[in-house]
């Protein structure tokens, strides 16, 4: 592998990977280190929704969410198999009261002050209206009214909401967004290196010298040119490795995601709305599971791990259990996480009203020119992609034009709503696989899911079975082509599959990486 690129992206979240897919597809020779795993920071910790956010014109944050919104159906259209449209219910009736300071809160307080803090039906059509219209859909179908005293998306819901608006946003694997963003960049020349931990940078007139540590010890590289997009640690990688002036104020703001299991039998989600002018989903997840969140807690370290707290846990049930019938407590609770947003914001105000808009800054584009992210949403990285390679014109000149809007991810070169035919497509082919296990593959690989399966005639073909239908051959195809390395990054990043094994399985999985991934690794394409 060369030691010397033009760009070095530091981070390997959506953002990091969104940027060097597109600056490998414009000819840059670049590399990516990531300290951890792709994604092992934010960028699997979200809440999984491609959504222009609702929520956010509260705050008339009209920039952020029209891009995100017109933004939805392209990442829809790109990756097919793990990313879908999705219906959110949203429930309300007469009595609900808001005490909220949102600047919309205050002004309709000043301009309906009769209202008092509630909501009547007409205000919140017209934001939906708003949403609808912002978007400039395609195929995305607009709002509509629900009676939920007859519709099945009321029973799971408490007598007293009869009524709803349905309004559409998607969902997408967060965390597997990311691993093909990388794969794509590697297939146009782009070196991703995980487990490299930036220590250190100088600038001469060659431009930057980087000192990574890694797993053996440590590396240098040289590049005209680097990004920062660290996600939580944009700033600390700013003040210490980068000795940067630039100013770079980023606040953390913790939210934390519980599962309970399935709590009701059709795939629409739920948009509750808090008196706190906080909203909290509950949305069907990984086909047994309802995920549930999320709250939003300033904390201080990006090196202290996220955990959900017991409060923030305690806030979510009672969030849930003020709309639907069955009560949860925290024995249903079956799993949690949790991540850090990081928002570009001076720290002043609640952590819910800090912006979810994104900057990116460079700095010295003469002499020793770097990129920072600031912020940004996971349906916003392509864009915002897009904007950070059109910056580095200024040190790249010759740059081609932007080219991802309409290019499918590895393994999305199909049509919306084909992943169905897909899977049957597979079971003709390989009449071993369970409906379930032709679903998941397509899922999570697409039409490369053939590429793992190869000549297989049975099961056994795959190599040993561990459990959830994870098989070798799969595991193989992580670790060469989707750069896992450990047993986590296989059962919670490239897929979810720990959450529907036992512990013994998952210590099977532990055992076949210490024992097979390093030979698997070094066969890397
Ligand atoms: P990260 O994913 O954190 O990536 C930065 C990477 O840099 C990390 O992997 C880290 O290990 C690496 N790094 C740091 N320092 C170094 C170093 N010195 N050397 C090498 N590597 C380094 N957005 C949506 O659009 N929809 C949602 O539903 C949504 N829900 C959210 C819910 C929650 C609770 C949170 C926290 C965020 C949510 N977001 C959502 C926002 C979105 O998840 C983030 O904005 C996005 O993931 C940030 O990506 P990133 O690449 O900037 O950061």
């Amino acid at each position: 592998m060369p030691n010397d690129f033009e760009l070095i992206v530091i981070g390997g979240g959506v953002n990091g990977c969104g940027i060097a897919r597109d600056a490998a597809g414009r000819g840059l020779e670049l590399a990516v280190i990531e300290q951890g795993d792709l994604a092992s920071g934010t960028s699997s910790a979200s809440t999984k929704l491609f959504h222009g956010g609702l929520r956010y014109l509260e705050y008339f944050e009209f920039r952020l969410v029209r891009e995100a919104l017109r933004e939805r159906e392209t990442l829809l259209r790109a990756m097919p198999h793990i990313a879908w449209p999705m219906r959110f219910v949203l429930p309300y009736h007469k009595a609900q009261r808001f005490d909220v300071t949102t600047p919309a809160a205050r002004w309709l307080g000043r301009a309906m002050p009769w209202l008092r803090g509630r909501r009547p039906a007409w205000v919140i059509r017209l934001g939906l209206a708003l949403y609808d219209s912002l978007a400039g859909r395609q195929f995305l179908p607009g709002t509509t009214r629900l009676d939920l005293s007859t519709a099945p998306e009321g029973g799971p819901l408490q007598d007293r909401y009869t009524k709803a608006f349905e309004y559409s946003d998607g969902w997408v694997d967060d965390a597997r967004l990311v691993a093909l963003n990388a794969r794509d960049a590697a297939a146009r020349g782009a070196a991703i290196l995980t487990r490299h931990k930036l220590t250190a940078a100088t600038h001469g007139p060659q431009g930057w010298t980087v000192t990574l540590d890694t797993e053996t010890g440590s590396k240098t590289l040289t590049a005209k040119a680097l990004v920062n997009a660290a996600g939580p640690w944009v700033a600390q990688v700013l003040s210490g490795p980068l000795a940067s002036d630039t100013p770079g104020h980023i606040r953390l703001v913790r939210g934390s995601h519980i599962l309970t299991r399935r709590l009701w039998d059709h795939d629409k989600a739920y948009f509750l709305q808090g008196t706190d002018g906080r909203i909290c989903f509950a949305i069907p997840y990984e086909q047994d599971f309802t995920l549930i969140g999320t709250t939003d807690a300033d904390h201080t370290d990006p090196d202290t791990p996220a955990t959900c707290t017991e409060a923030e846990r305690d806030y979510m049930l009672n969030f849930v259990n003020g709309y639907f019938k069955t009560q949860l407590t925290p024995a249903d609770i079956l799993h949690s996480y949790a991540g850090l947003r990081p928002l570009r914001d001076a720290g002043t105000g609640a952590a819910a009203s800090a912006t979810r808009d994104y900057e990116l800054v460079l700095s010295d584009p003469e002499t020793a020119p770097a990129l920072h992210v600031f912020g940004g949403k996971i349906t916003t990285y392509r864009k915002l992609a897009e904007s950070a390679v059109d910056k580095l014109a200024a040190v790249f000149p010759a740059l081609p034009e932007a080219w991802t809007a309409g290019v499918p991810l590895p393994g999305g070169d199909f049509e919306i709503g084909g992943a169905g035919a897909l899977a049957e497509g597979l079971i003709a082919d390989y009449p071993f696989l369970t409906p379930r296990w032709a679903q998941r593959l397509i899922r999570a690989y697409g039409t490369e899911a053939r590429m793992i399966l190869g000549d297989a005639q049975t099961a056994a073909d795959l190599g040993e079975e561990f459990g959830a239908t994870l098989t070798e051959a799969e595991l193989r195809w992580m670790v060469t082509r989707e750069y896992a390395r450990t047993a986590e990054d296989a059962l919670w990043r490239r897929s979810k599959l720990g959450l529907h094994m036992t512990e013994a399985e998952r210590d099977a999985v532990a055992e076949w990486f210490a024992k097979s991934a390093p030979v698997e690794a070094s066969q890397a394409a």
